[in-house]
């Protein structure tokens, strides 16, 4: 209750920490992360120098590398949910390359039930409520993907229906040739890209004739990392400003949700642009911050923490 009441005042922003497991499934043998708690945690400064600087971040709620993806969609089943009720949700993944990103969204290469992402969950979750109150609701869910690479806006022209438990599938199935596509050829670019799924939801209440339409926006964002600019030139780099900008255009945007401020400067980026009504006024925004925990790791780490405070 108090949480809710908390979430309220803060305008329906979430912001959830994530930390990588090692190949053990833990946090890294020598890790930076000194202290893991339900809402906060702890960063060591690796370096010689900056040895004793610990540093303390907080969030909603922070997911240790033990967690499993069902405990992390249930911790969120709320905000997806209320899509069926008319709300608007936006879902990032933000962190460096590598983070595990796209593994919270979508699941590693060849998901299985218990390793598929946020994105596969909402949907079935979804469709599975949507059947339940048939007789009190006529539900429709489409789904469409949008891709965003150097400030240009790709749709998938198709809007995809879900009518049948299968039709989850069969999308899951062209999400896992695209990331196979993604993890040869593409892979440079997929995580220099910000890959957006959006679910759409109409619905006609049968007795009184009543419609709403709620959107999800599940977003895998481009690596965060910092491109060292003496090392990249041309192409690459003019792909690295894109990402700097648009990054920081949606810290802002969320940073003045969460600050109630009156202007909202959603015109700085496509993705803002592309979510503008689906982030601020009633919607719901929740972002996974991930981090690796590994010592190399720390300055992205320590980035992207950074990040996550103004936001939160
Ligand atoms: P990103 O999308 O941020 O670049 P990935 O999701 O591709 O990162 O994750 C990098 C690697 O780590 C992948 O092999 C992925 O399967 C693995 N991984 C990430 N998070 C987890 C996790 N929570 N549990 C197990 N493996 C993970
Ligand atoms: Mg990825």
């Amino acid at each position: 209750k108090l949480f809710n009441e908390i979430q309220e005042l803060k305008g329906n922003i979430r912001v959830y920490c994530r930390i990588r497991p090692s190949a053990l499934g833990k946090l890294e043998k020598e890790s930076i992360v000194e202290h893991v708690g339900e809402n906060d945690l702890v960063v060591a400064n690796p370096s010689k120098e900056g040895k004793d600087t610990l540093r303390s971040f907080k969030f909603n709620r922070v997911f240790n590398p033990a967690a499993t993806q069902a405990e992390v969609y249930s911790d969120i089943q709320d905000f997806t949910r209320s899509v069926l009720d008319g709300y608007n949700v936006c879902i990032f993944a933000y962190g460096q390359t590598g983070s595990g990103k796209t593994y919270t969204m979508t699941g590693p290469n060849g998901a299985t039930s218990e390793t598929i992402g946020v994105n596969y969950r909402a949907l079935n979750d979804l469709f599975r409520i949507s059947t339940s109150r048939q007789n009190i609701v006529e539900y429709e869910i489409g789904v469409q993907m949008v891709e965003i690479y150097n400030e240009q806006v790709l749709p998938d022209a198709s809007l995809f229906p879900v009518k049948l438990p299968s039709d989850v599938i069969k999308l899951m199935e062209i999400g896992l040739k695209n990331r196979a596509i993604a993890a040869t050829a593409m892979n440079e670019r997929s995580s220099r890209s910000h890959s957006v799924v959006s679910v759409h939801v109409t619905g006609k209440d049968l007795k009184t004739g009543c419609t709403m339409a709620g959107n999800l926006h599940l977003v895998d964002l481009a690596g965060s990392e910092r491109v060292d600019r003496s090392e990249v030139i041309g192409d690459r780099l003019k792909e690295a400003q894109h990402i700097n900008k648009s990054l920081a255009a949606l810290g802002d945007v969320i940073f003045s949700l969460s600050q109630k401020s009156s202007h909202v400067p959603y015109r700085n980026s496509k993705l803002t642009q592309l979510l503008q009504t689906s982030l601020g006024g009633q919607a719901k925004t929740l972002m996974f911050v991930q981090i690796n925990s590994d010592l190399s790791s720390y300055s992205e780490t320590l980035s992207t923490l950074k990040f996550a405070e103004r936001v939160s």
